[in-house]
């Protein structure tokens, strides 16, 4: 499988065409941003800590029973995936407070929920993706009812498998965002990426960032953070 034209590129990633029309590769940078733009850095190896990282959640996710884009990893930083039409919704479940819902509410990071959230975002960089409920989503014609639905289904239940996994490394998965998107034939699969670039992972014992808040909040020690994370689901 190769690449033809670049259909688009990304903060993070390229998207080729490939000579199959249902299938695209994409390609992972160490471009870094945050704060929709504003802030801009590389993370050496990033690329390729996200590449692996995803394609190795995407495959346990599918085991699960959980509809993914991925279909085979080429290399380090690049994999084919099935094309489809990225739904514009960022979907946003969390485990225990932080980030901008610790600013939004006013309370602190790490209190722990006993049930597990789940927001939207509205995907559009241009009005910098402001926070919709459902309804708004079906009045903007995003998604159908049944699609949004099936979209809270499947982002429960990657919650409830992925933060089982982490466990067992000794990881909190704190909050992540995911995207999905419609293939050919109509059906809602996961797209995008499970990384450190979107989800936020504490270790168990200290506490300690191991994800792109690093990066973020200029706390130093990112490629480190990367590493570590990548060591304990890889083994490498
Ligand atoms: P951004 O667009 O936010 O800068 P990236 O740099 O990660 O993000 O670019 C990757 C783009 O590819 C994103 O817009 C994402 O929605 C899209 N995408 C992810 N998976 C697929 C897929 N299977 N088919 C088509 N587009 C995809
Ligand atoms: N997230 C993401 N992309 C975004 C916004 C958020 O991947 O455009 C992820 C982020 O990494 C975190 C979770 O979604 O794991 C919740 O992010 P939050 O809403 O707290 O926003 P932030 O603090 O990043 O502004």
């Amino acid at each position: 499988m190769e690449k033809t034209v670049q259909l688009y590129e990304g903060k993070a990633k390229k998207v080729y065409a490939t000579e199959d029309e249902n299938l695209c590769i994409v390609s992972y940078k160490d471009d870094a941003t945050a704060f929709n733009g504003l802030k801009k850095g590389t993370i050496a190896q990033k690329g390729i800590v996200n590449n692996r990282m995803t394609n190795m959640m995407m495959q346990l996710l599918e085991k699960q029973g959980v509809p993914t884009h991925f279909v085979k990893e080429l290399s380090d930083r690049d994999t084919v995936v099935k094309k489809v039409k990225i739904v514009p919704l960022e979907v946003i479940i969390r485990n225990v407070s932080a980030g901008s819902f610790a600013k939004r509410y006013g309370v602190e990071e790490g209190i722990p929920f006993d049930e597990p959230t789940i927001e939207f975002s509205y995907k559009n960089d241009d009005l910098g993706d402001p926070l919709i409920n459902d309804y708004h989503a079906l009045a903007l014609k995003l998604a159908t009812k049944e699609e949004i639905e099936l979209i809270k289904k499947y982002a429960f239940k990657v919650n409830d498998v992925l933060k089982a996994y982490f466990l067992t490394l000794g990881v909190k998965l704190i909050d992540f965002k995911l995207e999905f998107g419609k293939t050919a034939e109509g059906q809602i699969v996961l797209a995008d990426e499970i990384s450190p670039d979107t989800c936020r992972f504490w270790d168990a014992k200290t506490n300690e960032k191991l994800d792109k808040d690093r990066f973020r909040r200029d706390m130093g020690g990112v490629e480190d953070a990367y590493k570590e994370i990548f060591k304990r689901v890889t083994g490498d």
